[in-house]
């Protein structure tokens, strides 16, 4: 995405509030086309680029607008650079985040087609919500990134008296305490929603479990996690839904596995996004890895950003899923791939 200035006709490839030589607005403009203007093959391996050889291109849009991507797959001059998309339902979004988290969001949501909602959408949106701490440590989703959330649904026409952003606490503190300091309740309030409790509504029974009611009654449950080095943060998420005596029992008797397999059938309209642009590693320190994911299948998305970051630890509930075997839409995880652990 660029943007340009209607009255001087400058263009900036980052988000500026408005030009700096005229003080009017920008217009954003968004090309379709990318096509190969340059090209370099890189044969020798970077700490953050790891797996050669790699190309990297510069594309041109149908408005003259230039900029440079990153491919394991090789091109010739000239070429239109597609990026690939997928319907699977258990395909996984990969994507960067350049400047503006909305962007990379909707465009993760569109490689698997798209999040399909509307005006009348009732919307349910599932922030990890773990500790009460600052957003820079990314125990929680952060606070720019709900927001990224929330702008994209309400540029979609979904109503504000529609979403319910909710989260639940699993442990000692409870949850308006953990959303006040990470920064959500702030979020929230910047849209004029009012954040709730899932643990203070009715919860319904589906076999084995007890559901929150205002999850099932959704027309959507996004599931926003925050993807955690060595853990599986999107299905650990999902299973907020759930009221605390019941999930504490299920992990009493079963694994987290057999939870997720036996709870993921029970809410087939939730789509999970993964925030992964500064993520924690085992030794709670956050590093840099600039992407978004996007999938309707919590665990698959788990995998593949514990593949991405090359995690020595692979948790118990992921472990015999085989990242392989995932399809991918978007970047491809060779491209994007460093062993984050170590830096
Ligand atoms: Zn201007």
């Amino acid at each position: 995405m660029f943007h340009e200035c209607e009255k001087c006709k400058r263009r900036w490839s980052y988000p500026l509030s408005e030009c700096p030589y005229c003080f009017v607005s920008l217009k954003k403009i968004t090309g379709e086309k990318a096509v190969v203007r340059g090209a370099a093959k890189v044969n020798i391996p970077t700490l953050f680029h790891p797996n050669v050889p790699y190309y990297v291109f510069v594309l041109e849009d149908e408005f003259g607008n230039f900029w440079s991507h990153k491919s394991e797959e090789k091109h010739a001059l000239g070429d239109e650079l597609k990026i690939k998309a997928s319907s699977d339902p258990d395909a996984v979004a990969v994507w960067r985040v350049k400047y503006e988290h909305r962007e990379a969001i909707e465009k993760a949501l569109d490689l698997i087609g798209g999040a399909g909602v509307g005006a009348d959408s009732k919307i349910v949106v599932l922030p990890t919500l773990e500790k009460a701490s600052h957003s820079y440590f990314r125990d929680n989703i952060s606070p720019e990134f709900l927001s990224a959330v929330l702008e994209l649904l309400a540029s979609k026409g979904v109503k504000t008296e529609n979403i319910v952003v909710a989260g639940q606490s699993f442990g000692d503190l409870p949850a308006p305490a953990m959303a006040q300091k990470s920064g959500l309740v702030a979020a929230c309030q910047k849209f004029g929603i009012i954040p709730c409790d899932l643990s203070e509504g009715e919860f319904e029974k589906r076999g084995q479990f007890e559901i929150s009611k205002k999850v099932l009654d959704a027309d959507l449950t996004i599931n926003l996690a925050m993807e955690k080095m060595g853990r599986a943060a999107a299905a650990e998420n999902m299973f907020r839904v759930l009221k605390k005596e019941n999930y504490l029992g299920q992990i009493y008797l079963s694994s987290e596995a057999e939870i997720f397999a036996a709870l993921s059938p029970l809410l087939p309209n939730a789509i999970t996004i993964g925030e992964a642009e500064f993520v924690q590693r085992p030794n709670k320190i956050a590093v840099f890895m600039g992407l978004v994911l996007a999938s309707k299948n919590a665990v698959n998305l788990d995998r593949v950003f514990n593949e991405i970051a090359q995690s020595a630890k692979i948790p118990e509930i992921i472990k015999n899923i085989t990242a392989g075997g995932i399809p991918i839409a978007g970047r491809s995880i060779r491209e994007v791939q460093y062993q984050a652990e170590i830096f």
